[in-house]
């Protein structure tokens, strides 16, 4: 095969490799689906596509560890196609998907057959995660063994918890044997209960069953105990509380190998959100309303697009995530994408489903929160989408050397766009940031060489 007939050459971009501590003006070459050299002032191999990133930063394809395809059993919300082709679209080159589908992941024959569709479907890489108890029904462990001989990156019930410790356990005693992160979904059912907003002020103003803090903080606390008693790696999923996050920095202080997660959601908006709009934008939303246009993005009280588990919760909480993320306390960021059809969402906002998608708001609102605001720099708000979530599950992934993978992002970090549900690419709608401005945005996603999504030409690559 004649190298040149497969070379793309990247040129001119802000090249951040925060795995090689690279940040300069640079090309970046890639042959055959491999990185081949990055540097400046390469030329062009003959036949070679040229892809100018000028002004645009260009990174290790990005990668969102917690989103959920629906395949097998739910592909109404979505699936692997849609769910690849909207991670495409917002950057991602890489997905991690949870395995509280139907029938659950939970053995490995349901592994290899989401391998298989992905291998074929997926527009981005999918891995896999297995649950760790079967049917996820938290009463007895799931084959942890045969699920990684399958090819699962970690184990997770997510969507549920298991609320045995004994067996938490064994999971964590299984998972370390099997070199395998547990990811775990924080909620004391016994606190929560029916709760389906955070418990405090605004549940009493609604009239809204409550999902206390305290509900997170004391699976938190489990985690952080078991992973230092059995010395597996546990990764607290979507963190919302300001406990949550005082706990996780005491105990990786002490050297506990605990890491966590935090979603856009939780750090741009508040309870206050499910209030209705006037409500949010003139108290927690206020210093978010200057980025928006004079006509402020609306929405009622009780929208259902705000209900999401963990829940959204007070501005001191929003605030403690940002500091968690801005002293690297919290490692990861990623969207927890959860899409639900309309007619699931269209129902009181006791019985609609939790989950919001995220995958094409994500890089923009992260941007805009962190890195925009000046809390955190660029390189690292890229480690915690890139090497990162990569060391955590063990993913050759995550870095621009040679050799490695060619998987690259090109986002323009200033771009203005106004989000459309309507528009997005994946199969459901729920997302509370509708009509919103972003400032952000992906303008070309390369996987393993392949050009799959570019702001030119929309999806035209698949
Ligand atoms: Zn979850």
């Amino acid at each position: 095969m004649l190298g040149a007939m497969n070379s793309l050459l990247v040129t001119g971009g802000r090249v951040i490799d925060p795995a090689n501590q690279f940040d300069s003006i640079a090309d970046v070459l890639i042959a055959d689906g491999k990185i081949s050299r990055v540097g400046q002032g390469l030329s062009a191999p003959e036949g070679a596509e040229i892809l100018d990133a000028k002004g645009k930063v260009v990174c290790p394809g990005l990668i969102d560890l917690h989103v959920h395809l629906r395949e097998p059993g739910q592909t109404a919300k979505e699936n692997l196609a849609t769910g690849t082709a909207a991670a495409a679209r917002g950057g991602f080159t890489s997905v991690v998907c949870m395995p509280n589908t139907s029938p659950a992941i939970d053995n490995s024959g349901t592994v290899a057959l989401i391998r298989e569709r992905a291998s074929r479907e997926g527009v981005v890489n999918v891995f896999v995660t297995g649950a760790i108890s079967k049917n996820i029904a938290g009463e007895e462990l799931a084959p942890i063994g045969a699920l990684k001989r399958a090819g699962v990156v970690a184990i997770t019930d997510d969507g549920h918890c298991i609320q045995n410790n004994e067996l938490m356990r064994r999971a964590c005693e299984y998972a370390k044997m099997f070199d395998l992160p547990v990811m775990d979904h924080c909620q004391d059912y016994s606190l929560v209960t029916e709760g389906v907003m955070h418990e405090g002020y605004w549940s009493t103003v609604l009239g809204l069953r409550g999902w206390p803090a305290a509900g997170e903080e004391m699976i938190v606390a489990r985690n952080v105990l078991l992973a230092e008693l059995t010395g597996a790696k546990i990764h607290c999923q979507h963190l919302s509380t300001a406990g949550s996050v005082a706990l996780l920095r005491e105990a990786k202080k002490r050297g506990v190998p605990i890491s966590g997660e935090a979603c856009p959601h939780h750090f741009v908006l508040t309870d206050a959100a499910i209030a209705g709009s006037e409500k949010f934008w003139s108290g927690d939303g206020k210093a978010l309303a200057e980025s928006q246009m004079d006509e402020l993005p609306s929405w009622p009280a009780y929208d259902t697009n705000f209900k999401m588990n963990p829940p959204l919760r007070p501005a001191g909480d929003r605030d403690a995530i940002i500091e968690g993320l801005a002293d690297g306390t919290i490692d990861i960021l990623c969207s927890d994408h959860a899409p639900h059809c309309d007619y699931e969402k269209e129902v009181e906002f006791d019985y609609a489903p939790f989950g919001i998608t995220g995958l094409e708001t994500e890089l923009a609102l992260t941007l805009m929160q962190l890195v925009h605001s000046r809390r955190l720099s660029l390189p690292d708000l890229i480690a915690k989408y890139t090497v990162a979530p990569a060391r955590l599950l063990n993913l050759p992934k995550g870095a621009l050397g040679p050799g490695a993978d060619a998987d690259v992002t090109i986002f323009d970090p200033v771009a203005d766009w106004i989000f459309h549900a309507t528009e997005s690419a994946s199969k459901s709608r729920n997302s509370p940031f509708n009509g919103w401005k972003l400032k952000g945005r992906a303008v070309a996603t390369i996987v393993g060489g392949r050009k799959v999504w570019s702001e030119q030409n929309d999806l035209a690559a698949v």
